[in-house]
């Protein structure tokens, strides 16, 4: 497609004749080399007159909603082009901010960065898909993520974490792998958004800082193209960067396999399973409603919708799910209309094992049942369940015996019990969820036994807590909480090597501290 400098000198004032296509990316294109006469470029014209006539259509139907513009972009894969780039969903409409470049525009990216926390823990050998994650309430630093609907799962896989997009399992990766690396992962990736410091935090990978959408797509185009990230191509007269290595093809294709699972509560209600194209996509809503996402991918293009309103108002209908995911499916129909794609291939490092169904670690003797799960040969994990364990009983008395325990005079028995982590074990019983309990052990082993140690949830050991003037000492409390397995009946608390008072696990004790 062909665009002439004179076409953007001036922005007209009224639908002209000619035709006028792609008005966002040619002004864009002569800001950038303003000294060319003619620019050739990469945007198909058929596919750029699509997408525009499509937005144009669908925000006319959501206008009395109070929802006023959209854009969307199409990468190819294979050359790295920018095929098509819609900047909004009509560029004379001057009360709904026309002009703008949705494509460009920062904004909160919502959910849609979660699937590169994923990534990155997979690479780091934290989870597999099948690996369980937690979703139980947590405290970092005095922030709380909650979930999109407020609730908790206790346990779940980081398969299914990711595709219901979970928030507090996110947040507890990114913690994992260091609160920085996301950022440092976007930074790498050329993001141009993002303030030169890193002061998000963990509220990053639920959408807390900005980003555009054409830089957030041709992220997900690396998911697509093996884990390297290649410029974005505009111009047919010149040759492409070499790309940038971001994960390695295992990593991209086992995140890629979790994102083109069809049935996920992030499907529009309106859609009909049976007409769906194949493709791996995420959804994100940002907080307050303002920003609905929907990027996906299948090996031949990556495409990135955006639906809101310019001025940054939200409204309670804009979600990824119900306004973008349709827009981004319908494109893809398009797309597909014409190619015939065969889908991506496991690279040699991708292979699958039976793991433990409710651990997804590797079995041990006693895990039962048992699931396919893939992994990294370089990698994943390797440890044994955790969670089934075995314990060595004397059936005469009902009390659990120390490990290695041997008495000529006692007969033992070995038993399995399913032991989760200590967070999940405190969460399932509080929510009056069955949990199996230890027999007592042997009272005069009790003392001595090394168990494991308990895990302190408040105070936080990386938040500097201070007393505030103003305010009364007595509302200014640190709270003591600790959860341990459950075979521990009373939890013993010393400030400072003093003895302060003791708790059952989950239970609550106050700290009033003093000034100095
Ligand atoms: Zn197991």
């Amino acid at each position: 497609m062909e665009y002439r400098e004179a076409l953007a000198e001036k922005i007209p004032d009224a639908r002209r004749d000619w035709p006028f296509r792609g008005p966002h990316f040619s002004q864009e294109m002569v800001a950038r080399y303003p000294q060319e006469a003619r620019i050739y470029t990469t945007i198909n014209a058929d596919l750029q007159i699509f997408l525009e006539d499509l937005l144009a259509v669908e925000v006319a139907k959501v206008k009395a909603e109070g929802i006023t513009n959209a854009a969307a972009v199409v990468i190819d894969n294979q050359t790295h082009q920018l095929v098509a780039a819609v900047g909004s969903a009509g560029f004379f409409n001057h009360q709904d901010q026309g002009q703008v470049n949705g494509y460009l525009a920062p904004r909160s990216p919502g959910s849609t960065l979660k699937p590169f926390v994923y990534a990155l823990a997979l690479e780091r050998g934290l989870i597999t898909p099948a690996h369980y994650v937690e979703d139980v309430p947590v405290l970092f630093s005095g922030y709380s993520p909650e979930n999109y609907d407020s609730t908790y799962s206790g346990l779940v896989s980081a398969q299914e974490a990711l595709q219901r997009s979970l928030n507090v399992p996110a947040v507890n990766l990114l913690a994992a792998l260091g609160g920085e690396a996301l950022y440092e992962l976007l930074k790498k990736a050329g993001f141009t958004t993002l303030t030169p410091v890193n002061h998000y935090g963990l509220s990053m990978v639920l959408g807390g800082c900005e980003v555009n959408l054409l830089e957030l797509t041709n992220l997900y185009a690396a998911l697509a193209g093996s884990g390297k990230k290649y410029p974005v191509q505009t111009r047919l007269d010149r040759g492409n960067s070499p790309p940038l290595t971001l994960f390695s093809p295992g990593v991209a294709y086992i995140i890629t396999e979790i994102l083109t699972e069809v049935r996920r509560p992030d499907l529009p209600t309106c859609w009909e399973f049976t007409t769906l194209p194949k493709v791996a996509w995420k959804t994100g809503t940002s907080y307050g409603h303002k920003d609905a996402w929907s990027i996906g991918y299948n090996p031949r293009y990556t495409v990135g919708v955006w639906v809101g309103n310019f001025s940054g108002e939200g409204r309670a209908g804009l979600s990824g799910a119900e306004m973008a995911a349709p827009l981004l499916f319908a494109i893809f129909a398009q797309l597909n209309s014409d190619t015939t794609v065969s889908w991506f291939t496991p690279p040699v490092t991708v292979k699958k094992r039976a793991v433990c169904a409710v651990s997804g670690q590797t079995p041990g003797l006693f895990c039962t049942p048992l699931r396919t799960d893939y992994y990294l040969t370089d990698c994943s994990p390797e440890v044994e369940c955790t969670f089934h364990q075995t314990y060595l009983l004397d059936p005469a008395t009902g009390y659990r015996l120390p490990p290695h325990y041997y008495s000529a005079a006692r007969v033992t028995a070995e038993q399995v019990y399913l032991q989760y982590p200590p967070r999940v074990a405190a969460w399932l019983e509080a929510n009056g969820q069955p949990v199996e309990t230890l027999p007592p052990l042997l009272p005069e082993w009790q003392k001595i036994l090394p168990g494991g140690a308990p895990v302190v949830r408040s105070p936080s050991a990386d938040y500097i807590y201070q007393i505030r003037r103003g305010i009364p000492l007595e509302y200014q409390k640190i709270c003591l909480e600790a959860a341990a397995g459950n075979d521990v009946r009373q939890l013993y608390w010393f400030i400072d090597g003093e003895f302060y008072g003791q708790t059952k696990p989950g239970e609550r004790l106050f700290y009033l501290p003093e000034p100095g």
